[in-house]
Order: structure tokens, then C-alpha cells, then sequence
């Protein structure tokens, strides 16, 4: 099975404008949840039409492309790709456009990644005659059962259908003259929207409504459907009431600084002007580390560009030490832009790619018998820390430390990061033990926040709930730490952790 996971955005006005510039604009602020293909679907007054290629949006989109495609719409849905698993069939590019047993034409595209897809297969091969093609991904399977589904309009086909679908989803449904938005029952991945001039913006993260000044109204809540059309958004499906398993590693590393999260997971619980920016849960991390593992001695810290930065400069306002940006991104450098694990057929090069992207600040005085501490969000397979590592002792530097922002990753995600298992993880290999850890990427030690640490770093005020077995922290507290401690809202096959507990 292939799965994808991504960033994702939709435009609905109720007057026919020229939408598509606008639509690529906000889409640039998801464009780093998805860096290999690019998707449109737009609804004119005659018909969708759909444009697809593997790349990013400046890429796909030129100036040509966006003339010829820009006609006045209803809606435009965008989909920027993250596939994973060695498959880029574009045939599986999104928006996934399906035609319906009534004859309609559905635009699906989706963030996350379903459980139990084989639920979809039965009940493909039970209605239809047809054979299914093979490759197909699990959005594919997932908006062909749709296409499949029973009711006297689209709101309760959209209801019924996603009564029965599992595992993490926030998905943008375009239909007819109407765009529908949906999140899976715990509210795993993000799905925000609110207001442009001439109509509504929904987009994966707040970052896209900065891009052009939208006002951000509030989530979807956790398995709630809402409807946008001439009249307006309306919710056709209410929240689950659910505790909310919002991913952890979108705070950590997956998100980008600029935008913002409610912090408990309850919809409405705060106007998102009281959002918390991901940037300061970041510089609350490295505070926190501070007090966990603070290295007085340190000559500097330094944040890994660009997640591991408010973690670095949070670490040492606490501790009162001097920061340097003494690691630099070259944006010009071919993977300068790129989240390098994002490629599967690269993987194995992406070691050679690190210094590259990243640079170091090439001036002895800076690092010659230093003790340095080096922040980053995360260690996944440890090709940065390990590659960083040696470049700064091999600038003369007496110690290298890192802080961590997450705690050690050692289990997979099936939920919409796609973190793989087993021998990639460092973690893993080493049971989790920082000092192996550290040994193997040849640093003098490494320090990962604690659990606790990382979980209230994003509860601000709200009361910590104490759990009896330290693996549920994630779980009982509002979010989803499932690559740490292998515990999950819901399993690939479909079990959920509330009812199995
Ligand atoms: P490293 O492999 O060097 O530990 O990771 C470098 C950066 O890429 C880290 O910020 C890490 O969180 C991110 N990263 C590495 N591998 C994966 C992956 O498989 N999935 C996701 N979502 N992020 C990854
Ligand atoms: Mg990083």
C-alpha cells in the first residue's frame, strides 16, 4: 500500500473569481508538508479541471501554466505531495478526482494516511464489477468508496461514508458547487479555516492564511464535517467529543514556525489570536531543556537551521549563554529547500547531501576549543547530527553536545509523518540510550527533553494529567507521541487505544 501524506488547501468564493494566484500563494505555506508533486483541481462554471505534476508549486506552476489554467471558479483544492514507501506513480498525484455512481465529479485531497485500507478494497470489490487498478493509494481507494456512497445529498453521502473510514485524516471534498471539510474522529493531523475578501480559505496550517491575509475563524473540529457554500460555512457533522490526539511531532519539527495551534485540542477553546505559535512552544522546549540539562560551561549555543533555532535560542536566554547562527542554510544549494528524508530513492545519499544544505560558519575563531551545545528539533536517523558533528570538531572544537527538542524517536508513524522502523531509527537500534546514541554520531553527549518536559512545553497553563505508566503521558495529555513510546490513538489496523485500553 502507498501512502501520502501532505499539505493541503481550498479556496471557495461564492462570486466566480480569478482564485488560482491566490490558492498557489497560501499553498506555498504548506508547501514544505510536501516537496515531490503538485496538484490543482478547479471548479469553473462548466467543470473541474485538473493539473498535476511532480515538483514544487514554482515549479509545476509557471507563469504560462497559471494563465492558462487561472478561470473564474467556485473553488480551486491544492495538494502539495509527500509519497513515500519508493512509489511516485503520478498516476496517485492528488487532487484525486473520481466520478460518482450519480454521475458527479468528486475532487479529494487528503493529509494524513487511513487505516484498515483494506476495508476500502472489500467494499470496492463488493459494489463495483470493475478491477481495480493496482498501486492504487489509500486516498484513491478512499474516494472511490466515496464515489460509492448512499444518501439524497452530498452531505449525508460525505456523513455516511466517513462513519465507517479509519485512522488519521483531515480532508478538503470538492463536489459540485460546494467544498466540504473533514477530520478524522481525534483531530490527528491539522485542518484550519476562516475568511478572505471574496469568500473562505481552508489550509493545513495558519502559515498559508498569513501568506494572504486571511483571517483565521477556528479548526475543524475533531470528526467534524463542515460545508462551505453560497451559504456560508456550516457544520452538517459535529465533533466526535473525543480526547483530542493531536501529532506531536508537528509542534516538534513538522510545522512550520510561523504558524500557530490551539493548544488543548478542543475547538473554540480560544480565540486563535491565543493560538500558540509553534516558534515560542520551540523556545519553550529549549527553556525547559535548560532546566533538565543545562550546560553552564557551554562557549555558545547553536540552533540548526530552521527548526532546531527557537529551540537553541530558548536554551540559552535561559541559561544566559551567548548564541551564535554559526550553522547557516544555503538556500541556493541544489537540496537548500528540501526536507532531504523526503525522497525514498535518496535516502541513502542523504548523508552526502547535509553539508550541502547546511553550512558552517568556516572561522576558527569561532570554534577553535569551544564547547558547543547544538539544538535541533529531532533525531530520526541521525544523518544531520552525525554529518554536523564531525564538520565542528573538525573546526578545532573541544565538545560537542546536542540538546534535543523531541524525545528519542523509536517507533514508526502510520499516521501522516511516515517515520519508518526498525534499523533506520538510531533510537532504535540503540534502545534509546543517549549515550549509545551519542557515541555512534561520534558527539561528546546528547540530551533529549523528557516527556513531560516536551508535553508541557505545549500545555501552557493547562494542568498536567499524571499517568501511572509514562509511555500514556502523550495520549492522556491532549496529543500523540506514537514514534516515542509506540502507543497510538489508533493502530494501523484500526484499533483505537480508548477502547482497547
Ligand atoms: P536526521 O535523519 O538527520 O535525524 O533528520 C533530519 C531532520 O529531518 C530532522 O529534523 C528530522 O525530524 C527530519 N526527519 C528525518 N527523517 C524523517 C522521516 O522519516 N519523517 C519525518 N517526518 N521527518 C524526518
Ligand atoms: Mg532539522
Amino acid at each position: 500500500m502507498l501512502y501520502e501524506k501532505c499539505g493541503i488547501v481550498g479556496i471557495y468564493s461564492p462570486t466566480l473569481f480569478h482564485m488560482l494566484p491566490h490558492a498557489l500563494t497560501a499553498a506555498g505555506g504548506v508547501q514544505h508538508r510536501g516537496q515531490q508533486g503538485t496538484g490543482i483541481a478547479i471548479k469553473t462554471k462548466e467543470k473541474i479541471i485538473t493539473y498535476k505534476s511532480n515538483g514544487l508549486i514554482k515549479q509545476v506552476f509557471s507563469t504560462n501554466i497559471i494563465n492558462r489554467l487561472d478561470k473564474p471558479a467556485d473553488w480551486v483544492l491544492v495538494h502539495c505531495r509527500y509519497g513515500t514507501y519508493g512509489n511516485y506513480a503520478r498516476a496517485n498525484l492528488q487532487p484525486c478526482i473520481v466520478k460518482t455512481k450519480d454521475n458527479d465529479t468528486l475532487a479529494v485531497i487528503h493529509n494524513g494516511e487511513f487505516a484498515a485500507t483494506n476495508d476500502f478494497i472489500s467494499v470496492l470489490k463488493n459494489k463495483t464489477k470493475k478491477r481495480l487498478k493496482k498501486g492504487l493509494s489509500d486516498t484513491y481507494l478512499f474516494s472511490l468508496v466515496l464515489g460509492l456512497s448512499q444518501g439524497v445529498n452530498w452531505d449525508e453521502k460525505i456523513i455516511n461514508c466517513l462513519k465507517n473510514v479509519k485512522g488519521a485524516y483531515s480532508l478538503i471534498i470538492g463536489v459540485n458547487g460546494s467544498i466540504y471539510l473533514a477530520r478524522d474522529k481525534f483531530g490527528i493531523r491539522p485542518l484550519i479555516f476562516g475568511k478572505i475578501k471574496d469568500g473562505y480559505l481552508a489550509a493545513s496550517e495558519t502559515h498559508a492564511f498569513s501568506k494572504i491575509g486571511a483571517t483565521v475563524t477556528r479548526e475543524v473540529g475533531k470528526g467534524e464535517i463542515v460545508r462551505i457554500d453560497k451559504r456560508g460555512p456550516v457544520s452538517i457533522q459535529k465533533e466526535s467529543g473525543r480526547k483530542s490526539h493531536f501529532c506531536d511531532f508537528e509542534w516538534a519539527y513538522f510545522s512550520r514556525p510561523e504558524s500557530r495551534y490551539p493548544t488543548t485540542g478542543q475547538q473554540n477553546n480560544k480565540k486563535p489570536s491565543e493560538w500558540l505559535s509553534v516558534s515560542l512552544f520551540r523556545e519553550r522546549s529549549g527553556a525547559i531543556l535548560a532546566s533538565e540539562h543545562p550546560f553552564p560551561e557551554a562557549s555558545f549555543v547553536v540552533g540548526i537551521p530552521d527548526s532546531g533555532i527557537s529551540l537553541g535560542t530558548g536554551y540559552a536566554n535561559t541559561l544566559r549563554l551567548p548564541y551564535r547562527q554559526a550553522v547557516v542554510r544555503d538556500h541556493f544549494d541544489r537540496n537548500g529547500q528540501d526536507r532531504l528524508f523526503m525522497r525514498d530513492d535518496e535516502m541513502r545519499k542523504i548523508s552526502k547531501k547535509v553539508l550541502g544544505k547546511l553550512s558552517l560558519i568556516i572561522d576558527a575563531r569561532i570554534w577553535k576549543e569551544a564547547v558547543v551545545v547544538v539544538a535541533d528539533d529531532s533525531i530520526v536517523r541521525g544523518n544531520v547530527s552525525s554529518e554536523v558533528t564531525r564538520a565542528i570538531f573538525s573546526m578545532g572544537a573541544k565538545e560537542v553536545h546536542w540538546i534535543i527538542g523531541f524525545p528519542a524517536i523509536a517507533h514508526k508513524c502510520h499516521l501522516g509523518v511516515s517515520i519508518r522502523s526498525g534499523e533506520e531509527l538510531i533510537a532504535t537500534r540503540h534502545k534509546s540510550d543517549p549515550v549509545k546514541i551519542a557515541k555512534e554520531l561520534g558527539a561528546t553527549s546528547i540530551y533529549y527533553i523528557s516527556n513531560i518536559g516536551f508535553i508541557k512545553a505545549r500545555l501552557l497553563g493547562k494542568k498536567f494529567v499524571n499517568t501511572t505508566d509514562p509511555k500514556k503521558a502523550f495520549l492522556e495529555n491532549g496529543g500523540c507521541g506514537g514514534c516515542i513510546t509506540g502507543l497510538y490513538p489508533v493502530t494501523q489496523d484500526g484499533v483505537e487505544y480508548e477502547k482497547s485500553s
